[in-house]
């Protein structure tokens, strides 16, 4: 096509590495005379420079246009991102960080931006060194937000240096790990709980057996009219014995393997009785305690003597560090209705609590007690109590400015139950009947056979499921007491056994058993609805309830 033009001559236009990008195209002269080498030379100086000059606006168009590229690239980012000079001037600031942080182009750096321990000037004075090891870490605050910033210097076009910098947003992450943590921590806690628990349990288990034994016994012979030097002898085994079945009491609470007695109670009635409990010492303790009763609090559904225990240990708790510290004190009890919840709180003005032992004075077996004043059991097992009513314990505190403990329990509406373990009524006299015992301990089993026999009763005693089958078959019983954890087939199989040969006879079966909680036990006995009753049991409570189910079902 250019031919068509008859040029005299065509200077190509290239760029240095030899790309055509135009052409001079030449007419002849006016003077018609060839264009000579002269002419030829300056022709491509001047293509020279052409090409250099396009080249020059092309890099420029390209520079402009990444520029724009980078600054849309930044402006979509996250991350904020700030380039700030040395005279602290904002020469960059993408969209994220102009939100954030309400800065714009021209603004001088924000001071509370540089509250670090490295400043972005560092790195402009040293810019000898390779630009990866100038780069810095950091975390900054901005408000109620942390942020993870990465500064580097960057070096402009003129050879002065900037600072480019990202500001990452670690807020939502820092908190999901802190919330991961306490997680983590409760679960410890819990797991922790489970294995003490299962030990104390293990251990109740093996001693509720032949306390029973001592227990019925000596109540046994106390009922009937001996001496008064032996009836001096027998009381002190009786009460001994109802000691041992008390701490027991506590091992299985604290194992959560007791039968929580929930009634519809009033909170502040259970703050008031454990103040007065514990008044005397208080006083001779210097410690004032001021109760702020919420009048209108609603009544909930709870174990009166688990929570006075839990009160307790947190007064006395107090007490001691106060008194310790001080020699005197000040305690405020609060309680309260926050939504649905009943939230008691305990503040005292004594030592406080370090930091790092905030998180763990609910350990077991944490303490900062003299050995043998303290057993860093008391707030674990609180912690077990309030847990299990599904509610939660925490503590505030400031080292020196005294603590507080923290329990919010759920209101829960009144439930009635039918009862057969609850208070013993007046004892029912029962009509003679035959009864069957199922337990492996020989000492129970004696006992019991001992005090229904005394009854009128007529008592056979086996101490394994198989035979206790063979002898319902072959025989009709009243009432089957039988313990739930047998050799072999256990007390559960027993009944499931019965109620395929003879339905109507899982009506007179009554468990003893010391093991209410196991997760299959609490399960079959919910469920099935069997009464039962727990070692160590007290004669009048047994014989009320026994009697009151052979009469039932005559
Ligand atoms: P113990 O009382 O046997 O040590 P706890 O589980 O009841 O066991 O308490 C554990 C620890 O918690 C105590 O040893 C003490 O360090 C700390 N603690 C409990 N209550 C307070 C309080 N009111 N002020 C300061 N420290 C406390």
């Amino acid at each position: 096509n250019l031919a068509r033009l008859m040029p005299e001559l065509y200077v190509p236009i290239k760029t240095q590495n030899g790309e055509l990008i135009g052409t001079i195209l030449l007419g002849e002269k006016l003077s018609r005379q060839p264009y000579d080498l002269e002419d030829r030379r300056l022709l491509y100086t001047v293509s020279h420079q052409i090409s250099v000059t396009l080249e020059n606006a092309r890099l420029y168009r390209g520079a402009v246009h990444a520029r724009e590229n980078l600054e849309a690239w930044l402006n979509g980012m996250d991350d904020g991102v700030i380039i700030s000079g040395r005279d602290c001037r904002i020469e960059f600031v993408n969209k994220a960080a102009a939100q954030d942080f309400g800065i714009s182009i021209g603004d001088e750096y924000p001071a509370i931006l540089g509250e670090r321990d490295v400043q972005p000037e560092h790195y402009i004075t040293q810019q000898d060194r390779p630009i990866d090891e100038c780069v810095s870490r950091c975390a900054i605050n901005f408000g109620d937000r942390e942020f993870d910033v990465v500064a580097a210097p960057l070096s402009n076009a003129d050879g002065s240096m900037s600072t480019i910098e990202v500001f990452r947003d670690i807020t939502e992450r820092k908190r999901a790990e802190l919330e991961k943590k306490e997680l983590e921590q409760k679960a410890q806690l819990s797991d922790r709980m489970a294995s003490i628990g299962e030990m104390a349990s293990g251990i109740a288990h093996e001693i509720n057996n032949p306390l029973t034994g001592v227990i019925g016994f000596s109540q046994l012979l106390l009922e009937k009219g001996v001496p008064e030097d032996i009836r001096k002898d027998l009381e002190i085994i009786h009460d001994g014995s109802q000691r041992v079945a008390g701490i027991v009491k506590g091992l299985l609470t604290f194992a959560r393997q007791h039968k929580a007695e929930r009634t519809y109670l009033n909170i502040n009635q259970i703050v008031e009785d454990t103040v007065s409990l514990r008044a005397y010492a208080l006083e001779t303790s210097n410690v004032n305690v001021t109760s702020v009763i919420a009048p209108d609090l609603p009544c909930t559904m709870a174990d009166a003597g688990q929570l006075q225990q839990v009160f307790m240990n947190i007064i006395v708790n107090a007490e001691m560090e106060m008194k310790k510290a001080y020699g005197r004190g000040k305690l405020t009890i609060k309680t309260e209705q926050i939504e649905n919840r009943i939230r008691i709180s305990f503040t005292d003005d004594g030592p406080g609590i370090a930091k790092e032992n905030l998180s763990k004075v609910f350990d077991p077996f944490f303490t900062t007690k003299d050995v043998g004043v303290g057993t860093g059991l008391g707030l674990s097992l609180s912690h077990g109590i309030i847990t299990e009513h599904s509610g939660r314990i925490y503590a505030e505190s400031e080292e020196g400015n005294g603590a507080t403990f923290i329990i919010e329990l759920p209101v829960v509406a009144e439930e009635k139950e039918e009862e057969l373990n609850g208070p013993a009524d007046e004892p029912v006299q029962a009509v003679a009947a035959r009864i069957l015992i199922v337990d492996d301990e020989p000492a129970i089993l004696e006992f019991l056979s001992h005090m229904l026999s005394v009854e009128g009763h007529q008592v056979e005693t086996v101490d394994n499921s198989d035979d206790a089958l063979e002898m319902i078959r072959s025989r009709r019983y009243s009432l089957i007491l039988s313990d739930i954890k047998l050799p072999g087939m256990s007390g559960i199989e027993l009944y499931q056994h019965i109620n395929k040969i003879a339905p109507s006879l899982t009506k007179r079966i009554v468990f003893i058993t010391g093991d209410v909680n196991g997760t299959n036990t609490k399960k079959f006995l919910t469920e099935s609805k069997v009464p039962y009753i727990t070692k160590p049991f007290d004669i009048k409570q047994l014989k009320g309830e026994l009697n009151k189910i052979i009469n039932r079902y005559r």
